[in-house]
Formats: structure tokens, sequence, C-alpha cells
């Protein structure tokens, strides 16, 4: 899912992440035939009040305003469209199905995040998400397809590890289709214009949260950074240490993590598991100390 920003004041990079993040996993979970791209404006309240009023007669702030592109028969959502249905918004700028706009206030996340009791992180994802299932087809003004909209938005938090509710019932923890998704879509960001060998990564932490990563290559060729490395960093950066799982996936051989990348995720989690899918769909997995044996660690410094 390819998001074009467009930040009025400067916000924590962890929340843009994080609403990659979960953008990726809700059309992943919609299941729609095609790439997709939206536009994402970050705002104040006075802002999204002034759009409020000019585009919906509606003189107040709010948390999040849906601009769909797509018109969509009753009871049809983006992942039931045909791909013919789909290409009536296809933008060849972002070669892909412009989905359309949303606005999300600032104001509003930190607000109701405070009062909802929950983290401003879990909030900006919730009100990303929520439009962007407004923008995939889903409404909720009649009960059932408020229903319908819910569980769909629950699905899709769920599997990046911000449901709203906490251990939300019935909630399955993620799995590894989802993570596999997640580490295809990262790939899709791969720069690898030297080998040409795109690899993803997805890394499950222990509460949950999923940090993705792709490969990214320097025409000084040493300096370049495999996917798993770049999902780990991000994670560290963000102040997660504890991982469960890492899937990973390429547009070619089985993608099993490099030496540099055993040895730096064994830094953190010495019994990760390590799940790997190549261009041909198979797929295998190993802990890493089946893939380190014997590996140097903060034990061996007496840390
Ligand atoms: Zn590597």
């Amino acid at each position: 899912m390819k998001i074009l920003w467009q930040m009025d004041q400067p916000v924590d990079p962890g929340l843009t992440t994080l609403m990659q993040t979960a953008a990726d996993c809700a059309v992943l979970t919609e299941g729609v035939a095609q790439p997709c791209a939206v536009s994402v404006r970050l705002c104040d309240d006075e802002a999204i009040h002034a759009i409020n009023r000019d585009y919906r007669q509606v003189d107040r702030a709010t948390d999040v305003l849906s601009f769909p592109l797509l018109a969509y028969p009753k009871g049809k959502t983006a992942g039931s469209l045909s791909r013919h249905a789909l290409a009536q918004a296809w933008d060849d700028e972002t070669n892909a199905v412009m989905l359309g706009d949303l606005v999300i206030s600032v104001d509003h996340i930190a607000a109701q995040a405070e009062a909802y009791g929950h983290s401003v992180a879990r909030e900006a994802a919730f009100l990303l998400v929520h439009g962007l299932c407004h923008l995939m087809g889903y409404d909720h003004m009649e009960e059932d397809e408020q229903r319908r909209m819910r569980t769909m938005e629950e699905k899709i938090l769920n599997q990046i590890g911000m449901s709203r509710e906490e251990n939300a019932e019935g909630m399955e923890p993620v799995s590894d289709e989802a993570l596999l998704g997640l580490a295809r879509a990262a790939m899709e960001r791969a720069y690898a214009p030297y080998s040409e060998f795109s690899v993803g990564a997805a890394l499950l932490c222990e509460d949950g949260r999923v940090f993705q990563g792709c490969n990214i290559e320097n025409a000084s060729y040493p300096l370049s950074n495999c996917a798993e490395r770049t999902a780990v960093f991000k994670a560290v950066s963000e102040g997660e240490k504890s991982f469960t799982t890492i899937a990973i996936t390429s547009n070619g051989s089985t993608p099993w993590p490099c030496g540099a990348c055993r040895q730096v995720l064994n830094e953190f989690a010495p019994s990760i598991r390590v799940l790997v899918e190549g261009a041909d769909g198979v797929r295998d997995e190993l802990p890493l100390s089946a893939l380190l044996p014997h590996g140097f660690g903060p034990k061996d410094l007496g840390k």
C-alpha cells in the first residue's frame, strides 16, 4: 500500500511507521486484487474543521474524514470488486488503485487516546484503519453494516497487535499468513537496483506489534542493509526488544537470513522462530538456535 503523506505539522515518526503497517494489513485482510494507494493528511483540529465545513457542511472538528474515489454497489467492498471495477480508480503516477483521501486530526488522536485510556499509537492506528475501511466500501449507518465494519477493523488491528480491546476475545494471535503478507508488502518497497533480489521482513514482537523491513542497497555495495536488520533496528529504535517470530520473503530463492542478520537477531532473541518463503511460495522454518548454533551473545559478556 502506497501512502502519499501530507503532514501539516511534525508528528512522532513511530506513528506514521505504525500507520503504514496498519494500511498494508488493511488491504491484505480485505484481499484487494490490485496494488492500492491512499493519500493521508495529518492536520490539526482547525484544519479538519474547515474541511468538514466546506465539503460536508458539518461545522465542527472531527477525528477522521474519508473521501473515497470508488463507488461501491450495496454490500460490496474493495475485496469483492472485480479488477475491472477497481481499474476505474487506477492512478498512473502511483501505479496503483487510488482508494481516496483521508484527513486525520492529530489533536483528536491525542485527546481520544487520553479519553479512552489507551496509547496514542493505538488511537492513530484505529483512526487510520477506520478511515481506510470507509475508503474500501465499509460504513456504519445501519446496524448490520456497522457490525461488519467493526469486525473488519478489529481483525486488521489484531493482526498488528493493536486490537482495541486487550486480549480481545475470539481474536487469534497474529497468524503466519498475516506476517508473511506484511513481509511481502514490505518487499514491494525494497531498494535493490543492483542485485534485483528484493527481500521483505515482518518482525513480530511479544506484545503483538509488528515491524516491517526491506533490503536497502547502496552504490557502495557493502553499505547495503538486509530486510531483517532493517526491521530489527526499526523495532529497537521504537522501544521494542522482545521478538517471537520473523517472517522473511523474497522475489527469488528461499531467503534464509545471512550471517550478519543471524548475529543481530541473536542479540535480542536467541530462540526466535525464523519463517521463510521464496518466490515459489514454499515455506520453511527453523528456530534461530538451529541457524546459529553456539552463537556468541550478551551472555558471553556476562550480560
Ligand atoms: Zn542479512
